[in-house]
């Protein structure tokens, strides 16, 4: 690639929406611009990257016994329908209509899709497994798309499902999957984790994800050293510690005018928030439900639905507490209420010395004991850990780091082939229902993670594996002859030997070729100046490590192929 003839739109400024390095990089070193909220062009640099590591997944994936097909964007309402996620997946579906008034939607994911090409294709045994899997648009109407491509609407999604006689089949394709998925985030340079995770709208039993450390990130991953447990904080469960105790004294009245919030009643009643009882209530499927937790915790709303075995369910709203007038918005308190179910959180169980609404406006009760004064219904585990919980399997404390999430895996067993029939006849000809499992690669929002865990205040720093080019050679002064013809020879040279070169032929000053390289962030750049006039050395430099060295033309391609070779041998061993 010449740079005066390829489509590189550097920008000085930072666009205003953009409040994360990647998104902030990306549109300015001229990889990538906005349409609309949430949806992005990708320039020739952008698309070269979204090529590398759309390469590395397909080679991984084929090598995992996978198949490429292309599936639709544009998905009949019937197939939603069968499966009964037209109704449940919300407005997050873009959903259209044809000439002839039919419903579509655009898809957020294909397992209706799939499921049905091969329910109506695949009937025998000996067709099993199959995995077949695509590369491509993605369309989720995010309520609040931001931060560029980590939660952008339109996106390009890897998604692979897998059709097994059984379940230990399924297991085999999981297992497949995910040693994969490891390999591709390994090769495309992140560092990462899996995670024990939720299932929310896909479905399913067991699900892992991705995870690649970030500050930037929206998920929030609980960890410990010690054993390596580790879950999404939807998920994540911890130890409980000895819950407070009481003194025996009887539960008492007290007044407390105007405090309502558990800051104010612990403030005023001179209570940790640890002893007071958070009362929430909740409408789950019509029915008030009351949600007990301690004061210094919240509610964690993923565990909540599991625990309810719905996810119809909505905190008190306005009009819910007009609605329901025996409760006591302020002043809701476990002790004699009337509600179609209390669920405690486990770290209640058998507390004591505790400090609770009274159901009666401006009052509290104290000396409150779980067991003797009230009881709930159930206890369950219903509230997030946190920095510093005891490890449920080790006991040890663990700490919660923030990452993106760039892959997850189901099993989802017979979610899908069931709802939709999608069947297979066993040796002895009966028709039983194929143990399902799908896989998923956000391949945009991993070029967003790879930049988030790559770069300086001064760029982007690409891994080799993803890089646009290999190689940006910087002739300063491209308009002195010799140089140019050193600059050309040595592009035409990397160019034998197939190698991406980005020449900087633009007749700029040095400071701005300099400045650019550093934001477009090639991984290696030839600089060929004064050192040339003096000896025809030139000047390599890594821009991951800053490191400089004057070599003849010769030792810098031996260098360069060096570079290529360990890199290749890393890829392949998995090290990278
Ligand atoms: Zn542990």
């Amino acid at each position: 690639m010449r740079q005066s003839r390829t489509f590189i739109p550097t920008l000085r400024e930072s666009p205003a929406d953009a409040e994360i390095a990647s998104h902030r990089l990306l549109v300015r070193a001229g990889y990538l611009r906005k349409v609309a909220s949430g949806i992005y062009e990708f320039l020739p640099l952008g698309a070269r990257v979204v090529q590398r590591i759309s390469r590395i997944i397909r080679e991984e994936m084929n090598a995992a016994g996978a198949q490429e097909v292309i599936l639709p964007i544009m998905q009949p309402r019937e197939l939603w329908e069968e499966s009964g996620r037209w109704a449940k997946y919300g407005p997050e579906m873009m959903r259209l209509k044809d000439r002839a008034g039919r419903d579509f939607g655009l898809g957020p994911t294909h397992e209706e899709v799939i499921t049905d090409l091969v329910r109506s294709n695949v009937s025998s045994w000996r067709d099993l497994p199959l995995n077949l899997y695509q590369i491509g648009t993605k369309f989720r109407d995010e309520v609040r798309p931001r931060f560029g491509l980590l939660r952008a609407r339109e996106f390009l999604m890897k998604d692979a499902y897998s059709f097994d006689r059984d379940e230990e089949g399924m297991r085999i394709s999981y297992r497949t999957m995910y040693e994969a998925y490891g390999r591709i985030f390994t090769r495309c340079g992140c560092t990462w984790r899996a995670v024990e995770a939720a299932t929310g709208l896909i479905g399913g039993d067991v699900s892992h994800e991705f995870m690649v450390p970030a500050e930037v990130g929206e998920d929030h991953i609980v960890l410990c050293d010690s054993c390596s447990y580790s879950a999404n904080v939807e998920l994540a469960s911890y130890r409980r510690t000895k819950p407070p105790e009481g003194d025996g004294k009887p539960m008492e009245r007290v007044s407390t005018p105007g405090r309502r919030t558990i800051e104010e009643v612990s403030g005023y009643l001179g209570l940790e928030p640890r002893r007071m009882i958070k009362c929430l209530m909740y409408l789950v499927e019509g029915r008030p439900v009351a949600v007990l937790v301690p004061g210094d915790r919240e509610a964690n709303e993923v565990k909540l639905a599991r625990v309810l075995g719905t996810d119809e369910f909505r905190l008190f709203n306005e009009a819910d507490w007009r609605g329901h007038p025996g409760y006591l918005q302020g002043f809701v308190g476990p002790v004699g209420l009337d509600a179609a179910e209390v669920i405690a959180d486990e770290s209640l169980r058998g507390a004591g010395g505790l400090a609770c609404g009274a159901n009666e406006a401006d009052y509290h009760l104290v000396n409150v004991e779980e067991g003797r004064d009230f009881r709930a219904d159930r206890f369950a585990d219903v509230t997030s850990a946190r920095t510093g919980d005891p490890c449920p399997r080790c006991g040890e404390p663990m700490r919660v780091e923030a990452g993106i999430e760039v892959g997850q895996v189901f099993q989802l067993g017979l979610k899908y082939s069931e709802a939709m029939r999608c069947y297979y006849h066993d040796e002895k000809g009966e028709a039983r229902p194929m143990y399902m499992g799908c896989y998923g690669i956000g391949v945009t929002r991993l070029m967003a993670a790879v930049v988030e865990q790559h770069h300086d205040e001064r760029g982007i720093i690409w891994p080799l594996s993803v890089a646009p080019a290999f190689l940006h050679i910087l002739a300063l002064d491209y308009q002195r002859e010799g140089r140019r013809k050193a600059a050309e020879d040595l592009y035409r040279d990397c160019l034998r030997r197939g190698w991406d070169v980005l020449l900087d032929d633009r007749e700029e000053s040095a400071g701005v070729k300099f400045a650019d390289a550093d934001l477009l962030g090639i991984p290696f750049r030839a600089v060929i100046g004064r050192g040339y006039d003096e000896d025809g050395t030139l000047e390599l430099q890594e821009r991951a490590t800053g490191q400089r060295a004057r070599l003849s033309p010769e030792d810098l391609f031996r260098r360069l192929e060096e570079a290529r070779e360990s890199f290749r041998d890393l890829a392949e061993r998995g090290d990278l």
